[in-house]
């Protein structure tokens, strides 16, 4: 087959379109005044920034004044988990409940606050990647300050009860927070009718630069500031305002949840051929609920061989993909959210996580399928490991 040049992962971060880019280099050009400023250039910004506001506000069924701009993902994990919990503890709360697999963001907020004497429950995530509404409930004690749990896995895709378990802090008035970065775009979200109270999501996971996202948080829902200083944010988040960025933001969050189920069937069709091809391989195994998942992930596990090795060889091959996250590729640990599942250890070593989108053609994923197979079959070829794996049981995941 003739080399071609894939990205293949868009869990990871995708290209700037085309048309956020220009909205970008406009506002760039054409709008630098400071929102704040109150000549006409000031106005014509502050106009702008609140324009930008209201539409992405709608594209989440958010007030635009509980839109909180901030730098992506991670800091909004970080400002609604810390200060969630920084707000209740005055009146005794001091309790958290996440899941085991929740991207670091949430889960290194979590561990900080405990080393500051906050408990926090890790719900489990099952062999098919989902957390149980019942386990959040019957987790929930008097002091339980926050419940967060991930929208969208960003490893294997699965997608979690959200309005379920949204529904039971509801209930039961615990705040809730999701981070979902990797559901914007790809999922419908209706805030207020789903009563989730906070939600994090970052603009380069749907064709906007890195480097800017937002909170949302409820009206009454009162955190601490993130940042002292200026009015910007209604006082919460000080700081001159990333305008151009923003008004990317803005158009790639209304492109990206636009005819959201005709894309999602196209590359669902996609993925599932892609994984009917990959399974044909002996003792490979695909992680995750296979239905309750994001229409563009796939991910692999092959016995015998290292995730690393494979990425490097079909980086030759002109794909990029990953074996995990980003974030944890470069240590040799398998990835957190596979052992979650119950993977076994050396089983996880050998992941492959492929994200499309639906630009994708077949011939794509036919070459995909082709140089994987391949791949697969060499590193095994000169593989210890597999020698021995061969005579063993098979890890019961197909
Ligand atoms: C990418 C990602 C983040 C981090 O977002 P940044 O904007 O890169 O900080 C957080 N959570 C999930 C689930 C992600 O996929």
């Amino acid at each position: 087959m003739k080399k071609r040049f894939i990205y293949a992962d868009n869990a990871a971060t995708t290209a700037v379109s085309d048309e956020v880019i220009s909205a970008v280099m406009h506002c760039m050009k054409n709008v630098y005044g400071n929102p704040s400023s109150l000549y006409d250039r000031g106005t014509e910004a502050q106009r702008l920034l609140i324009n930008s506001r209201e539409r992405i506000a709608g594209c989440i069924g958010a007030l635009p004044n509980e839109i909180y701009f901030t730098s992506g993902g991670s800091e909004s994990d970080n400002w609604a988990i810390k200060g969630a919990a920084h707000a209740q503890e005055k009146k005794g709360k001091k309790h958290i409940i996440t899941s085991q697999f929740e991207h670091h963001a949430v889960l290194r907020s979590c561990e900080s606050l405990e080393k500051q004497g906050f408990e926090v429950t890790y719900l489990p995530v099952y062999k098919n990647g989902i957390v149980q509404p019942k386990d959040v409930a019957n987790a929930i004690r008097p002091d339980t300050a926050l419940v967060t749990i991930m929208y969208a896995n960003n490893e294997i895709g699965t997608i979690q009860p959200i309005e379920e378990i949204a529904a039971i802090c509801h209930d039961k008035g615990i705040w809730f927070h999701t981070d979902a970065v990797q559901a914007v775009g790809h999922i419908n979200i209706n805030v207020h009718e789903q009563h989730i109270d906070m939600l994090s999501l970052s603009g380069h996971k749907f064709h906007a630069p890195k480097g800017i996202g937002l909170l949302y948080i409820r009206r009454g829902i009162a955190i601490p500031n993130l940042i002292d200083g200026g009015a910007q944010e209604r006082g919460k988040r000080a700081g001159t305002e990333n305008l151009p960025y923003i008004v990317g933001l803005a158009t790639a969050i209304e492109s990206a949840c636009r005819d959201i189920e005709q894309k999602n069937e196209k590359t669902a069709a996609l993925r599932d051929r892609l994984t009917e091809k990959v399974l044909k391989i002996d003792r490979s195994y695909y992680n995750g609920d296979a239905r309750q998942r994001l229409a563009g992930n796939a991910n692999y596990c092959f016995e015998g061989i290292e995730g690393e090795g494979l990425l490097l060889r079909l980086n030759l091959d002109g794909i990029s993909a990953s074996s995990g996250s980003a974030c944890t590729s470069g240590s040799l640990d398998p990835s957190h959210v596979l052992l979650s599942l119950g993977v076994p250890k050396e089983v996880a070593q050998g992941s492959l996580r492929i994200t499309i989108d639906e630009n994708f053609t077949e011939d794509d994923i036919d070459y995909m399928a082709d140089r994987i197979t391949n791949t697969v079959a060499y590193l095994r070829g000169f593989s210890h490991t597999w020698d021995t794996v061969q005579n063993e049981e098979k890890y019961p995941g197909k």
